[in-house]
């Protein structure tokens, strides 16, 4: 029996939602970058395709009709209508992250993750990030200069929607600092790995440590 085997777990679904601008992206890059074991779950959606996104790592960019084939085919983990755009998990690839252990990120709106909270509740772990100030919000929506004008104010509007579902997550980040808001979501990451019931080779390992045969 070598020691990872033994401590092998149960892989954990680390869902993340916060409006538009409050920063989730930015903390979900920072995570993936410097943690080999988690895996981006990559949505589908019907909407555009910003200068700075990648088709298939971003998203999976697509039109309506074949979003809604999908859905209708049950490909879609969860979907929701989200400012006017279709966004959906596609359940293939969870499952296999899911089956080899793996942790997966999700970054889903409160719709979305209200759906996964209902299939899946012992394996989430939900964050929910928030912006410092509502001006910091739309400053942040403006520089980062990706979405029209009209777009925006969509998604300021929005926030107001998106931010009363923030006491139905696990925990609450206010990103301020970058630096300290990604240091506070992989103290949550670390801890909740470490959690007993996720532990399922932790038996034989107290088995072989107290000589039990
Ligand atoms: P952002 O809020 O600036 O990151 O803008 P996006 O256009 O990337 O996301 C729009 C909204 O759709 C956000 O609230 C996301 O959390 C949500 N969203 C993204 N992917 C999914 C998904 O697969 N399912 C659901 N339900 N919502 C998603
Ligand atoms: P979301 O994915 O939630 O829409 P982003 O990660 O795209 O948000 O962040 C929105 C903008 O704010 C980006 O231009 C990003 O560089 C910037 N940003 C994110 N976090 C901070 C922070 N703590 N301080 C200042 N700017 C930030
Ligand atoms: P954006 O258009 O800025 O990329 O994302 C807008 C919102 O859609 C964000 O709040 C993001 O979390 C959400 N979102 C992205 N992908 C999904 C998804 O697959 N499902 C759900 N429910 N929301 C998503």
């Amino acid at each position: 029996m070598t020691i990872s085997s033994s401590l092998d777990r149960r892989g954990l679904m680390l869902v993340l939602s916060s409006p538009s601008g409050a920063g989730k992206s930015s903390i979900a890059r920072n995570l993936l970058s410097s943690d080999p074991k988690l895996t981006l779950s990559v949505s589908m959606t019907t909407r555009e395709r910003r200068p700075s996104e990648i088709d298939g790592t971003h998203y999976h960019f697509t039109d309506k009709e074949a979003f809604i084939m999908n859905r209708d085919a049950g490909q879609l983990l969860e979907w929701a209508e989200v400012h006017g755009n279709y966004y959906g998990t596609p359940f293939a690839p969870v499952q296999e992250a899911m089956e080899q252990g793996r942790d997966m990120l999700f970054d889903v709106d409160w719709q979305g993750a209200l759906q996964m909270f209902d299939a899946a509740r012992a394996d989430i772990v939900s964050i929910f990030i928030l912006p410092p100030s509502m001006a910091e919000l739309r400053s942040r929506l403006i520089r980062r200069a990706e979405d029209s004008e009209e777009v925006i104010e969509k998604r300021l509007q929005n926030s107001i929607t998106e931010m009363r579902h923030w006491n139905e997550y696990d925990y609450v980040v206010i990103n301020e600092d970058l630096q300290q808001a990604v240091a506070e979501v992989k103290a949550i990451l670390t801890a909740e790995r470490l959690r007993r019931d996720r532990r399922v080779g932790i038996h034989s390992f107290v088995d072989e440590l107290l000589g039990v045969s």
